[in-house]
């Protein structure tokens, strides 16, 4: 790190001077390129910048000269262009050996084998590329990398100030059609409004520092506020209630004091940058990271590092004003590459209608916040910021996937319709919110909720949902940046089990590995060829005893003097029960001897998910109280299909025999036992599906709180002996499209299924 700093200071103090001077633009770049190259002992270095939508040969020490200002890439063309369409770096040791390289003869390249390039980038573009070649065959070391990083930063200015380059305009696109694009659904729902952009972009004037020092004390200065800022954050009533908010306040802290990233922001100041370059630099680098680790979760707090980092800059540059700040006039749906959930906390709720990313994941902190405040988010729109102008007006349809750009007049009557539509069906359902749910000849469906975080058990109110029928504590230990301690669970546990009052909640135990892998887990779990299939859930638990016997007492002591409702995920054989209940049994006998208050009665369940358990059923039943069909993973098993691969998402159908059939043989199996048998994937929570399990016996179902009113309707307007002896005949001679059958049957009895 040392000689990165040295050399990348070395070119800097070139630079300046260069700077400084008063040649023309023209002569600057002559003049840097071969500061470059000496400093790097490169026998080639050039300068391409973005002119007129292809990168130009603007300067360059070692190639031929009379190919200055004539060759030109398009991007993507050769390496040079890769790099500026990918904005990555590439490190060859042999140049013409990469599926991109394209012989460019005028240069007189062809003697050079080793390359290296990185993007110029402005306003998160590439408007140019600075590369260096050696005839050795050789790669560059990882700090004449980071020099010409830092170098390359220090020439966006300069070619800025220059004029000589395609300016990215700071926001957006000169369309002005319709454009209608598609994204991941974050969380669901419809709204109306015009583009607020969440951030005018920073702009760095000056990145080469004229006093170290006194930029040196600049960041200083500025991290005390930031930190200040966060520690407010902290104290507020809104977040110190503890759940999730106090998760994210508690990473934000993480790293708002972490000393790796105020000691890199130092280095680069050290190099000879401003703050706001210094700060830039390295967030850049942290990005630049980010895309060589496909790692999710990761990727996730990472985005509040990008959040905090944002902050700063804000801070130090004085540009502090976010669209927040400056406040929303109209119903506004917010655009941003990522955004952090302090920052989405910020908006006027009243306003604030939608959010589009550019990024975003489900496990996101601010798409756990967007859904606690009911905004519905599309994800992953690529392209968003740079096909949208501030004040367009944007319909945001996340249930459809998609948002339009400046529709037709047309277009936005239909979407208001369909708006006014929701909010009648809204209102509908919950005005049915207290009738109790039975069929039309008298046969209760109970419904319960699955929730996993603190916010979600408002829906119990909202809903009329008779309880939690799955609590996924997992996500606790998904949004924490650390193992979340015992008394930490425990606190949660109990607020839980307050805000459901008198209404049972089921805890079902950690349910990790497969697609939720742990950041602290992860050595353990990553290295799965199968991971559906693989080290999780319980046989994780039952490995890990510490984790499981932490989470055991924490539920425990949390159900003091109330009953404690637990369930075990993926049991795949009668014993795994048996050693899972035994750890509870353990905690209860450490407790009880410790004289502390006990829960006045537990009641145990499993979940069955894994089709093997099916036949041993009789072995199971008379142990447990009750049972879950866990129907998203038991569908991946029947059918052999990833539920994660969007390739087979519709292949195969909840409607099916074969999944029908299946639970009716497990319903029946449970007859004459005393255990109650619910279905809690999200089959469940669609109507016609829902509609179909009620037909082979199931009574309870624990479903999406958004799908509890839709759910209640179909139940409301069905009869219960009348379904049931349709599914009798439609399983035991099954005509080809299952689907089509019920679908055509309901409408004939006049049941609604929305
Ligand atoms: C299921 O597998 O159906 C289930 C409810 O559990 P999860 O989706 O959390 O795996
Ligand atoms: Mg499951």
């Amino acid at each position: 790190m040392e000689s990165a700093t040295r050399s990348a200071r070395n070119i800097l103090t070139g630079l300046h001077e260069v700077m400084a001077s008063k040649n023309h633009a023209q002569g600057k770049l002559n003049h840097v390129v071969n500061i470059i190259g000496e400093a790097l002992s490169s026998e080639v270095c050039s300068i391409y910048l973005l002119r007129d939508g292809a990168l130009e040969l603007f300067a360059t020490r070692g190639l031929n000269q009379a190919a200055v200002h004539i060759t030109r890439l398009g991007l993507g063309e050769g390496l040079v262009g890769t790099i500026a369409e990918n904005v990555e770096t590439l490190n060859l040791d042999e140049a013409a050996a990469h599926p991109n390289f394209r012989y460019v003869p005028e240069t007189g390249e062809e003697r050079f084998h080793s390359f290296a390039g990185v993007p110029i980038v402005r306003s998160e573009r590439a408007v140019g590329v600075l590369a260096v070649q050696h005839v050795e065959p050789r790669k560059y070391e990882e700090v004449e990398i980071e020099a010409l990083q830092t170098v390359a930063m220090v020439l966006s200015e300069l070619i800025a100030n220059a004029d000589l380059i395609d300016e990215p305009s700071a926001h957006g696109s000169n369309e002005t059609g319709t454009v209608s694009l598609s994204g991941l659904p974050l969380v669901k729902g419809a709204a109306a409004g015009v583009a607020i952009f969440h951030q005018p972009n920073v702009r760095i004037e000056h990145t080469v520092a004229e006093d170290t020092e006194a930029e040196r004390q600049r960041v200083y200065s500025a991290f005390d506020k930031m930190r200040a800022q966060i520690d407010r954050m902290a104290s507020q009533i809104d977040f110190g209630t503890g759940g999730e908010h106090e998760e994210v306040i508690a990473t934000y802290k993480m790293f708002a004091y972490d000393e790796g990233w105020s000691r890199r922001i130092n280095e680069a100041i050290d190099s000879g940058l401003t703050a706001e370059a210094a700060i830039e630099r390295v967030q850049q680098r942290t990005r630049m990271r980010m895309r060589q680790i496909d790692d999710p979760l990761l990727a996730d707090r990472m985005h509040d590092l990008e959040d905090l980092s944002n902050r700063l800059l804000r801070i130090v540059s004085g540009q502090m004003s976010t669209a927040a700040q400056l406040g929303l006039k109209k119903d506004s749906i917010l655009i941003a590459r990522n955004l952090g959930p302090a920052e989405l906390l910020e908006y006027d709720k009243r306003r604030l209608r939608g959010v589009v990313l550019e990024e975003g994941s489900l496990t996101a902190h601010v798409v756990i916040v967007a859904r606690a405040m009911g905004i519905p988010v599309l994800g992953r729109v690529r392209g968003i910021r740079h096909k949208v102008r501030d004040g367009d007006m944007l319909l945001l349809n996340a249930d459809e996937k998609s948002v339009i750009v400046r529709p037709s007049l047309a277009a936005e009557e239909i979407f208001q319709h369909d708006l006014i539509d929701r909010q009648k069906k809204k209102a509908r359902y919950a005005a049915m919110r207290d009738e109790a749910s039975v069929t039309k000849d008298g046969v209760p469906v109970t419904l319960m909720i699955n929730a996993g975080l603190r916010d979600d058990m408002s829906a119990l109110a909202t809903t009329g949902a008779e309880g939690v029928g799955l609590f996924r504590t997992e996500f606790q230990f998904l949004i924490s940046a650390t193992l979340p301690q015992r008394e930490r669970q425990q606190r949660f546990y109990r607020d839980v089990m307050d805000a459901a009052g008198e209404k049972p909640v089921i805890f079902r135990t950690l349910d990790i590995g497969g697609d939720k892998a742990l950041p602290y887990l992860k050595d353990e779990t990553s290295e799965e060829e199968n991971p559906a299939l693989g080290w999780r859930a319980l046989r994780l638990s039952l490995d890990h005893a510490g984790l499981m016997k932490a989470q055991a007492r924490a539920l425990i002591e949390a159900s003091a003097g109330r009953t404690l409702n637990v369930m075990f995920p993926m049991v795949s054989e009668p014993w795994e029960f048996d050693a899972a209940k035994a750890i509870f049994d353990g905690q209860i006998e450490f407790l009880g001897k410790r004289k502390k208050v006990l829960p006045n009665k537990i009641r145990y369940g499993a979940m069955l998910e894994v089709p093997a358990l099916a036949e041993t059923l009789d072995i199971l039943l008379p142990k447990i109280d009750f049972l879950s069909i866990g129907t998203n993973d038991l569908t991946q098993f029947l059918f052999a299909a990833d539920r994660a691969d969007p390739r087979l998402a519709e292949r195969y159908d909840w409607l099916s025999p074969a999944i029908l059939r299946f639970i009716r043989r497990v319903v029946k199996a449970t007859e004459g036992h005393d255990v109650d048998v619910a279905v809690c994937g999200e089959m469940g929570g669609r109507t016609l599906e829902a509609l179909a399990l009620i037909g082979v016996g199931i009574h309870r179902l624990s479903i999406t709180p958004a799908a509890v009113g839709p759910i209640k309707a179909m139940v409301l307007s069905t009869n219960h002996a009348e379904v049931r002896a349709k599914l009798e005949e439609l399983l035991n001679s099954p005509t080809e499209n299952l689907r089509e059958a019920l679908t055509a049957w309901a409408a004939s009895r006049g049941i609604e299924t929305g």
